[in-house]
């Protein structure tokens, strides 16, 4: 990064190719001044050039390299640190380090594509005269300006009208001096709400003082879980640590599931720290490529203090970190599901080591590989056992679905329930973790369903649209009239989703405000916003939705939540269905008497015996922990041992299958420690056109599987042509 540096001869690039280390290239002497460790250049590559990314500069020059070609940006994009961050994670998921680079940037700075243009602004500055100026605009004009020190034209613009000619005239006169600046996008709109701290409680005050003793300590990696039940405070805990890091000169990152992603959530950070003058930037996917841009640079000048943002802001390039905070950590979205498989939460840890940082996980249901870890000291272990309201934790009870006589799919206690509450003027959660109208469209004649030819799934049917579609390719049909096997007309929706909830929920309580929350419902941009805002104006009774509708809403005028049918979740072929379940669970529940008024919630089931069920009913997380993980340590899965999974894919099942025999068999020859198991076949064996075969490996260590994947990655155990190879670090879905 110094000048030093930047003239030293070899620099390393990451290059976008499927290479999983960078290459030496020789810095041309009419570069050297000029290129540092995050620059964009272009590189010679076999007989094409590539794009790369600069992430190290070195004196070693061994034997004869080529020469970099450009250099394409004025300002570096990352600084060393975060380029041995991004190299660390490329490495960890065994993902080549030039994509892994470009995952990292925004879409206008990571590859071939034009950058989005920078805007400019025009800064105006008073000059020493003291002249008044001559007629009222003159006048108004520069007591605007005098009365700030400086102004930009984007501000007066919006105070006077067409001020640009009155402008001229007064630099002109030599009263005003302007420059042009670079202007930043500004994703927020609204007004600032003063938001300020309340008295904490006991517990929250004790996590705090923990909190503190470690900013004490930075520059020093500290991994935290902030175990809090729902509406315990946690946010108000980030906040408050957040503080503490600033007053320190350093800067926090916040990462949220996107969908808790909310201005709602952004305002109330904007309204503790606006007005303390504290730089806030938000990183989510809703924002164009041209705010995601103005951002990146900010943040890599130094001029942002906290950034707020989904997934991939972990890559996001604050020079001085000195906090990451992890909320709902258990959340899996922040796992990307394709190209680069990283876990931001997993993630975070690794840029804590690398710079130095307390990483603060927090969760009502922490993943049981963190509950684990704090439990055995390797992270500090902080509890916040109590509603900050003081409100207890909702009332939960099972209904048994076998033999209950249902009206719309909901039980006689459950529709009780719901009219109850809506002539109490208070609000409901209705939980049914599936989309459209019907599951699928059933021959009552011959027993046949329509499913996707590309993918091994029914097809969910949907009333709105008139159509059948697959939920993984989005392949789309009309549904025919008769049955394609037997030619039969009793062609019928069979099964329910959220869709015909909806309907049915209407005809129950034809007074009530009933709304849908669910993929299809909020697919347009601000949809899911609006719902939101709905729900805590009171404009709605009702709210029906998949697990989307059980993420980090604070809605206090909720006092039921239902659960229409528990059971889907718990018995998927997945090790982590029983933990997913619970959070999903205790989440949705959580929604429930977070104001004034006690909460209820009723979870119909056909298995209310099922040991899930005792603990998400007893609120009793670390019960349910010690006995799952117990079974897990039997079974050396996580985290008592490691899990990599290979997907191999192609056209042709049968050339897939035989390449997924011979590598697992040339595995097992070189396994050692790690135990190979398949191939089998994938729980969606067909998948957007291709045929779909795994093989997991499993080790209790982490050496000898990364010592099985380098293997593998040299490529010695490639499969054949036709057949793609996908790897996959630390999975978590198993399909
Ligand atoms: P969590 O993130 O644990 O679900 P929140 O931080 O959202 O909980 O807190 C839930 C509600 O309680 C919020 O409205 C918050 O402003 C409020 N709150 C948090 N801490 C306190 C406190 N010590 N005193 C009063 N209200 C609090
Ligand atoms: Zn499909």
């Amino acid at each position: 990064m110094s000048k030093d540096s930047s003239s030293l001869p070899v620099a390393l690039v990451a290059v976008l190719a499927p290479l999983p280390r960078p290459l030496s290239y020789r810095v041309p002497s009419r570069l050297a001044d000029r290129l540092q460790i995050g620059s964009r250049v272009r590189v010679p590559l076999g007989r094409r050039q590539a794009i790369g990314y600069v992430v190290e500069l070195s004196a070693a020059a061994e034997g004869d390299l080529r020469e970099i070609g450009e250099l394409l940006d004025d300002r570096p994009l990352f600084n060393a640190g975060h380029a041995a961050f991004y190299r660390k994670a490329a490495d960890y998921y065994a993902y080549p380090v030039g994509e892994a680079v470009r995952t990292a940037l925004p879409a206008g700075l990571s590859g071939r594509g034009a950058q989005p243009v920078i805007l400019s602004d025009r800064l105006y500055r008073p000059t020493e005269h003291d002249d008044p100026g001559r007629g009222p605009r003159q006048q108004e004009l520069l007591a605007a300006i005098r009365a700030r020190g400086s102004r930009l034209l984007s501000e007066l613009r919006q105070q006077f009208p067409a001020p640009h000619a009155t402008l001229n005239r007064l630099v002109e006169l030599g009263l005003l001096t302007v420059d042009t600046v670079e202007r930043r996008r500004d994703p927020f709109a609204s007004d600032i709400v003063p938001h300020p701290p309340p008295a904490l409680n006991p517990e929250q005050q004790q996590a705090l003082a923990e909190l503190a003793e470690l900013v004490d300590q930075l520059p020093a990696f500290a991994p935290v879980l902030l175990h809090g039940v729902t509406g315990s405070g946690k946010t108000e805990v980030y906040l408050q640590t957040i503080a503490m890091i600033l007053a320190r000169g350093r800067q926090a990152l916040v990462l949220v599931p996107e969908i808790a992603l909310t201005p709602q959530l952004v305002a109330r950070f904007r309204g503790r720290f606006a007005a303390a003058g504290v730089r806030l930037a938000v990183l989510h996917s809703g924002l164009s490529d041209g705010e995601r841009f103005d951002a990146w640079r900010a943040a890599i000048a130094g001029e942002i203090d906290v950034i707020i943002g989904a997934r991939s802001a972990i890559f996001a390039p604050l020079p001085r970190l000195g906090l990451i905070v992890v909320d709902e950590e258990h959340d899996a979205s922040y796992k990307q599901s394709e190209a680069f498989r990283y876990n931001a939460r997993d993630l975070a840890l690794l840029r804590g080591q690398q710079d130095g940082a307390i990483v603060l996980l927090g969760s009502a249901t922490p993943a049981l590989t963190s509950y684990r870890h704090a439990h055995d000291g390797r992270y500090r272990f902080l509890r916040l056992p109590q509603r900050s309201s003081g409100q207890p934790l909702p009332e939960i009870a099972l209904v048994d679905l076998s033999g209950a006589p249902l009206a719309g799919g909901l039980s006689p206690e459950l529709g009780q329930a719901l009219a109850d509450t809506v002539t109490a003027g208070e609000q409901a959660l209705l939980l049914l973790n599936r989309r459209g109208y019907a599951p699928f469209l059933l021959c009552h004649d011959c027993g046949a369903t329509l499913r996707c030819p590309n993918c091994a799934i029914t097809l969910t049917y949907s009333r709105v649209e008139q159509g059948l579609r697959c939920h993984y390719c989005d392949f789309r049909l009309r549904p025919p009239e008769t049955c394609e096997r037997c030619h039969g007309a009793n062609l019928l929706p069979e099964g329910q989703g959220t869709e015909r909830l909806e309907e049915e929920v209407r005809e129950l309580l034809p007074e009530a405000r009933v709304a849908r929350m669910d993929r299809d419902t909020t697919t347009r941009k601000g949809a899911h916003l609006r719902l939101v805002e709905q729900m805590a104006r009171g404009e709605i009774d009702v709210l029906i939705g998949t697990q989307m509708i059980a993420k980090g809403h604070d809605f206090p005028a909720v006092t039921l939540v239902g659960v229409l049918n528990a059971d889907t979740g718990l018995n998927l072929p997945d090790f982590r269905s029983a933990e997913r379940m619970f959070a999903l669970l205790s989440q949705v529940a959580g929604r429930a008497g977070r104001g004034t008024r006690l909460g209820r919630v009723l979870i119909q089931t056909f298995n209310p015996d099922h040991h899930t069920f005792d603990h998400v009913v007893r609120h009793d997380y670390q019960g349910f922990a010690e006995q799952e993980l117990a079974q897990r340590e039997a079974l050396d899965y996580p985290p008592f041992g490691h899990l990599v999974n290979l997907v191999l894919a192609g056209n042709e099942p049968s050339k897939v299958e035989a390449a997924a025999a011979e590598l697992a068999a040339r595995l097992q020859q070189q396994a050692g420690a790690v135990e190979i198991l398949g191939p089998a076949p994938c729980l969606l064996v067909r998948l957007r056109g291709k045929h779909r075969v795994q093989i997991l490996l499993k080790a209790r260590h982490r050496p000898p599987l990364r010592r099985l994947i380098e293997r593998l990655q040299r490529s010695e155990l490639r499969p054949s042509a036709g057949v793609t190879l996908t790897l996959d670090i630390d999975p978590l879905d198993m399909f």
